[in-house]
């Protein structure tokens, strides 16, 4: 009995062993990539998949001049303008009335959200419980599924894609460590809910999508909602957006199966770069990525599960 439960647990080890995943650090010209890989102990614990799944929704056009901007290289046509007011939402504030109403009964359920899910599972961040609870993610969501847009789950947004679960976006909201300055990229746009998250705890956001009929309906909505410091590029985000750079931080809402080099070349010196890392339905982990210097530190968050990040890289 007792030879059974040691073979047992050195089996264990074994496959924790096996199962340790790796990642490709990016040799970056003129910077010398160093990973540091945390220790389990410093990891934050219960891995948390995103499941991934998707059908289609209608696209809109952008808005121009508006708070949400497509890029200029963009092909997209300037669309009429919308009502908006003139600040972006900070993260305590009623959230704008135009395009997508709240109720009280939506309110109760977002802040069971932020309780039961997002604060009791560690999320501590009084300023991204704050967003979480403001954002109304109900607005981002296909009309079949309003009932489902406060529960803890990703949900299809069209073309094969989904809006992550609310506890993923809040757990690498954390984890990038934003300040109120900060310029920070996003990959992967979406339906535009995590922009409008981090739109509410930095000066400056730009999102970068793939998929042109959702970069489209996601600068609609966020220009809708009143968003105004977000701009929404269509291209690869691969090589994320040298224009703006550097960037405070990097999010990445699809996983490639390495680090894209242009995304740690583009953040500046202590810049964070949180992105899922791994095969498409397979294992992958949420690194994050701190530039130091030429050098970076990696650290091991928890497994994932995202949408591939496409692209011809
Ligand atoms: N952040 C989104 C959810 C992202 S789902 C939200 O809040 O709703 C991942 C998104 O990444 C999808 O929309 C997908 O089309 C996009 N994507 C995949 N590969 C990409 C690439 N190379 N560049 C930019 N976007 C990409």
């Amino acid at each position: 009995m007792k030879f059974m439960c040691v073979a047992r647990i050195t089996l264990l080890l074994v496959l924790l062993v096996a199962c340790t995943p790796t990642l490709t650090v990016p040799t970056l010209e003129g910077l010398t990539a160093t990973p540091v890989r945390s220790r389990p102990e410093e990891l934050t614990p219960s891995p948390v998949p995103s499941k991934v799944e998707g059908e289609t929704e209608a696209p809109g056009p952008p808005t121009e001049p508006a708070g949400v901007t497509l890029a200029a290289e963009s092909p997209f046509p300037t669309p009429s303008p919308v009502a908006r007011p003139t600040l972006p939402p900070p993260a305590s504030a009623t959230p704008p009335s135009t395009g997508c109403p709240d109720t009280a009964d939506l309110k109760n359920e977002r802040a069971e959200m932020v309780r039961q899910t997002i604060r009791y599972r560690g999320v501590s961040d009084e300023r991204v419980l704050a967003v979480m609870e403001s954002v109304l993610r109900h607005c981002f969501v296909r009309e079949e599924d309003l009932r489902y847009a406060y529960a803890d789950h990703p949900l299809p947004i069209g073309y094969g894609q989904t809006i992550s679960q609310p506890y993923i976006v809040a757990l690498m909201t954390e984890l990038l460590a934003l300040e109120p300055d900060d310029k920070v990229l996003e990959v992967g746009t979406g339906s535009g809910y995590q922009a409008a998250v981090l739109s509410g705890l930095v000066a400056e956001v730009y999102t970068v999508e793939i998929v042109e009929p959702l970069a489209t309906s996601a600068a609609e909505r966020l220009a809708a909602l009143g968003y105004e410091n977000v701009t929404v590029k269509h291209a690869d985000g691969y090589y994320g957006w040298e224009e703006h750079a550097p960037f405070d931080a990097v999010i990445v809402t699809a996983a490639p199966d390495h680090v894209p080099p242009p995304l740690v070349s583009q953040l500046r010196d202590g810049g964070r770069l949180i992105i899922p890392v791994g095969p498409q339905g397979g294992f992958q982990v949420l690194w994050q990525i701190t530039r130091r210097g030429n050098q970076v530190e990696a650290k091991e968050i928890t497994g994932v599960r995202f949408v591939p990040l496409t692209g011809g890289h």
